[in-house]
This record gives C-alpha cells, sequence and structure tokens, in this order.
C-alpha cells in the first residue's frame, strides 16, 4: 500500500521561491567582481533568475542542456544556478585554478553550449575558446560600462544580454531526480571525473546541511561562503541559505586575509566557510594587524584537514566556534561535521580541541563504514584504521558519461578513497589518503596527524608529510616544513617537539625546510609533486 501523501518533487527552485516569498528582504552582498559592494535581496534574486531562464530559453537552451560558469561567488553567479535550474538545464562549475589542459578537457567532456565568465577569467577564455568547439556564446558577467574590449566573436555583458527578457515566467517542472549541477573532481591522477548532482540530491543535503549538529543555521544568520562556487557545490550553501532564510555575503574575487576580514566586518556575517589555507591568510592577518571579529561565531572548516592550532587560536583567541567538515565532490560535498554530542560535551577545553582534530559526525542520510581491501568491515574502536566509505541520497551513484566506475562497490557504497578510523562515539577521523599513507614495516603511520602536530610548532607556516623508500621499513616519513617569515628553526627543535606526542616509531627520519609548497587547484597539498621532487632522497637512517 502506498502512502497518500502528496507528491511534491524536490526541485532546488523552490528554495528561491520559499526566501523569496518568507524571506523577501533577506540581503544578498557581494564584493563584486568591477569593485564596489553590491546588495540585493532574495525577492529580487528570484525575479532576475526567472529572467535568466527566460533569457536562455530564448537562446535555445534546453532541459539537459550543460552551461559552464567560470565565476567568483557574487549574486550574479548565484542568479545563473537558479535561472538554469529552473529549465531543468545543468550549471556546471568550472574552477578556474585547474591547468589549461583539464579546463578545455572538461568543458569538452560536458559539452557545455554558453559560458558564463567574471572580467578576471575572460584573457583566459579569449586564449583557449578555439580549442572549445561546443560553446555557442561567452557572457561576460558585467554590465556596458565595464565591458572590455575582446576578442571573442560574440560575447555580451551579462546586464545587456539578460535585457531582453522580463520576469514573467514560470519555472519548468519535471522530476525531482533531474540533473542540477555538474563539478569534476580536480583528479590527481587520470582526467578530472565528473558528479552529476540532481535536484532531489541539491535539496535533501541543504537540509541535512541546515541541522543543528551540521551547519545549524537559521534566518537571523549572515552566511558568507569563502568556499567557491566552483568547489564541490559550494558546500551546498548557495542552497542552504536561501532554505533558512539567512543574509549571504559573497566575497567576490578577493580572498586574501585582509579583504575576509573586511567583508566579514562589514557584513555582519555570523557563520562563514573555506578551506584551511583561506583561514590561515585571515588569522595572519588579524594577528600582524591586531584586529577582532565583532560578529562571527562559527567557522566551518575542511576540504582539508583542520589543524588543532587552527581551532585553538579561533577559539580561544577569537571566541569563534570552529565546525571541523569533512566531505569530497562525490558526497555533494558534506560527509561529516565535528559537532559536540552529548557524550562528549563535559570534555575539558583541552581535551575537546583533542577531539576537534577528528572530521567528526555524519548527519542522517550518510551511512558510513570503514573497511579493509576485501571489504570486510573494520571495528569503531577509534584505532583501526580502513578505507572510508559511503552511502546515501545525495552520494554519487556513479560519474559522468560512466567514468570511475571501480569506486563503487556492488553493496551501494562508494569508496572515498580516504583511510579513516570510527570511534565508539560515531567520530570519524581521516588519518590519509590512501595513497598518501605511509607504510612503515607493514604498519600504516598517518601524514595528517605529523602534518597536525608540526604546523602547531611557533616557527611552522606549513608542513608536509610524505613516505620516502628505506631499505629495511619500505618506507618512512619525511617531515617538510615551510618556516614563518623571519624563523629558522632547527631539525632537531623540530623533531624534539614531537617527543611524547607520537609514537616512538612515527618519528619522522628527516627533516627538510622548503620555500613553499605547492597546492592543488582546491588548496591541497601535492603531494605528489612532493613525492617527485625527493623522489631518491636519501634518509640519514638509511
Ligand atoms: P578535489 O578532489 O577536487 O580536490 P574535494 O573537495 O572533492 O576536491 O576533495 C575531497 C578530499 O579532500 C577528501 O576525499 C579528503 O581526502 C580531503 N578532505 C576533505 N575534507 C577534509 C578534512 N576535514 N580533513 C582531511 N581531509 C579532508
Amino acid at each position: 500500500m502506498l502512502g497518500s501523501m502528496q507528491n511534491w518533487p524536490l526541485l532546488c527552485t523552490k528554495i528561491i521561491d520559499h526566501a523569496a516569498l518568507l524571506h523577501p528582504h533577506r540581503t544578498v552582498t557581494t564584493r563584486s567582481v568591477e569593485g564596489p559592494i553590491h546588495t540585493t535581496t532574495y525577492a529580487e534574486l528570484r525575479s532576475r533568475s526567472l529572467r535568466v531562464a527566460k533569457r536562455l530559453e530564448k537562446h535555445g537552451v534546453k532541459y539537459g542542456d550543460r552551461v559552464a560558469t567560470l565565476a567568483w561567488n557574487t549574486w550574479r553567479h548565484m542568479e545563473v544556478w537558479y535561472g538554469l535550474l529552473g529549465l531543468g538545464a545543468i550549471y556546471h562549475t568550472v574552477n578556474p585554478r585547474l591547468f589549461h589542459d583539464q579546463i578545455v578537457w572538461i568543458v569538452n567532456d560536458a559539452e557545455d553550449r554558453l559560458l558564463f565568465v567574471d572580467l578576471t577569467f575572460l584573457p583566459v577564455i579569449e586564449k583557449y575558446i578555439a580549442e572549445m568547439p561546443t560553446l555557442e556564446q561567452v557572457i561576460v558577467l558585467t554590465d556596458a560600462e565595464h565591458m572590455p574590449a575582446t576578442t571573442l566573436p560574440n560575447a555580451v555583458p551579462y546586464e545587456e544580454w539578460l535585457k531582453d527578457a522580463d520576469d514573467d515566467f514560470a519555472w519548468a517542472e519535471f522530476d525531482e531526480n533531474t540533473a542540477a549541477g555538474l563539478c569534476y573532481t580536480s583528479g590527481t591522477t587520470g582526467h578530472p571525473k565528473g558528479v552529476l548532482y540532481s535536484h532531489r540530491s541539491n535539496v535533501i543535503h541543504a537540509f541535512q546541511a541546515s541541522q543543528m549538529d551540521m551547519f545549524g543555521c537559521g534566518s537571523r544568520d549572515v552566511i558568507m561562503p569563502v568556499v567557491p562556487m566552483f568547489h564541490a557545490n559550494c558546500w551546498s550553501l548557495a542552497f542552504t541559505a536561501p532554505m533558512v532564510g539567512a543574509a549571504l555575503v559573497m566575497p567576490g574575487a578577493k580572498l586574501d586575509g585582509a579583504s575576509v576580514y573586511e567583508m566579514l566586518q562589514i557584513g555582519k556575517v555570523t557563520l562563514t566557510a573555506a578551506v584551511p589555507t583561506v583561514w590561515q591568510m585571515l588569522l595572519g592577518h588579524m594577528e600582524a594587524k591586531k584586529l577582532k571579529l565583532d560578529h562571527l561565531e562559527r567557522v566551518v572548516i575542511g576540504g582539508a584537514a583542520c589543524p588543532r592550532a587552527m581551532t585553538e587560536k579561533f577559539e580561544k583567541v577569537y571566541d569563534v566556534r570552529v565546525a571541523h567538515a569533512w566531505g569530497m565532490t562525490e558526497t555533494s560535498p558534506l560527509g561529516t561535521i565535528c559537532s559536540i554530542k552529548p557524550e562528549t560535551a563535559a570534555l575539558d577545553i583541552e581535551a575537546r580541541l583533542d577531539l576537534q582534530v577528528k572530521q567528526g559526525v555524519p548527519p542522517f542520510g550518510v551511512e558510513m563504514k570503514i573497511t579493509d581491501d576485501r571489504n570486510v568491515e573494520r571495528p569503531r574502536d577509534g584505532r583501526a584504521f580502513g578505507r572510508l566509505k559511503v552511502r546515501g541520497p545525495a552520494i554519487a551513484g556513479g560519474y559522468f558519461k560512466g567514468m570511475g566506475k571501480e569506486n563503487f562497490g556492488e553493496d551501494g557504497f562508494f569508496d572515498t578513497g580516504d583511510v579513516a578510523t570510527i570511534d565508539p562515539n560515531g567520530y570519524m577521523q581521516i588519518t590519509d589518503r590512501a595513497k598518501d599513507v605511509i607504510k612503515s614495516g607493514g604498519e600504516w603511520i598517518s601524514t595528517i596527524d605529523l602534518e597536525n602536530l608540526a604546523i602547531a610548532h611557533p616557527d611552522v607556516l606549513e608542513a608536509a608529510v610524505i613516505g620516502v623508500a628505506h631499505p629495511k621499513w619500505d618506507e618512512r616519513p619525511l617531515l617538510i616544513i615551510v618556516p614563518k617569515p623571519g624563523r629558522s628553526p632547527t631539525r632537531e627543535g623540530i623533531l624534539a617537539y614531537y617527543e611524547d606526542k607520537i609514537a616512538k616509531w612515527w618519528m619522522p627520519d628527516d627533516v627538510v625546510f622548503i620555500e613553499e609548497i605547492p597546492h592543488t587547484a582546491t588548496g591541497k597539498i601535492q603531494k605528489m609533486t612532493l613525492r617527485d621532487r625527493f623522489r631518491g632522497y636519501v634518509l640519514p637512517t638509511a
């Protein structure tokens, strides 16, 4: 027997309808790419999204078509997302930090028909356009006044393009499983793989994200996603904020410490989210200028491990709660957040900071397990390491065009490629990417643990640990350090700092100091590049 409740398809456009009706005056404030601060409201944003949909339809964009965006977080970028969603077309976010070959490859793989581009990236597109034959037109996210001369044949400024449509338009209706967005993972080996979100997965994921133990946000919040819309679906915030009626602050093109600080202050931001490197820049700026934060209450830190020292600084110096989050493009992206359960509520501050190094607990709808290489589940004792596998309604069931089939098991679980522990309270901790973990004499050493400790040293700006070949143990850890400006830490000093903090056999065999650690397009340490650079490095213990 079927239930007799209404069939109300979970469509993303219903989110902006809700925001425009119930929170019409809530603001969306952007540092525009042109420079000045721009303010709009959910009511206006919805009206302009309807115009975008009507204008796209006039161009001939249809249900299922892919349209690329190469753009920062701005109100215009959001309008383009919702306009496309309202036709059943697909927003394809292109990460501008990818290499030339990768950008060209993914636009061609997606067969994007149009490209919406910010002024910043126009020169890039002028260079690549000849290699992207599916693009019919480029729309530059600006007005006529700011439109530069361009070699692109039929490029138009967005505001002029939009003038051809009013908002007398009704969102298309279709099945909630219709594709909504496309985002490629950076793919350290092989071609990037596309993750194709659906309306249903985006809506469910936004419900999950807003829960008390996840972002815990509501209409009294002002949310600033510093995490770009092109990184892993903007961590849901382009959907979660309007769903709960929170105001939005969009940082635009400037993500340095001073600019982020300025937006946090003038926007009276209460909740923000980004990768650790962004917060490192902000903390550096605030420390140097002796600044404090007047409004910020919570910061979500994920995409790479959040070091204890960073959480400690936010909490103790700036009185800001840290929510350490784990996820990936394939998981929409939120998988876990390190929220405080009653079982851990009584911990003193130091023990709580230790706990917050963990990536945390999944919400309802993210099933999680760790297994050995034969898919046998490992114990949830906080000590056993295993491959982290997940399943749920907002987790990829396959990649675009059927790539990467080997990552999806017959039991419906997706193999994340991460190695993790899960403790008896359900807190998951990432110990490594499966390909980065160091196998020393058959035992595993977590590079993330060693990096987290190194970064707490007062002279260390950034740290990376890689495995280097060893004649007796197969692999041993090499610690690579970028010192803070003006500091000169020593090998002995750093190793002494590890004493009593780790098992003896985890102690790095050597320490090297370099000027810069290479990062990927999504802000992660490029371990492959480091491994190449230090291939053949002879450890003093070898
Ligand atoms: P990309 O794969 O495109 O670089 P993703 O954001 O999808 O970008 O990367 C997901 C991966 O990032 C995860 O599988 C995990 O290895 C890493 N990651 C994300 N959050 C954390 C975290 N809090 N701690 C450690 N690693 C993390």
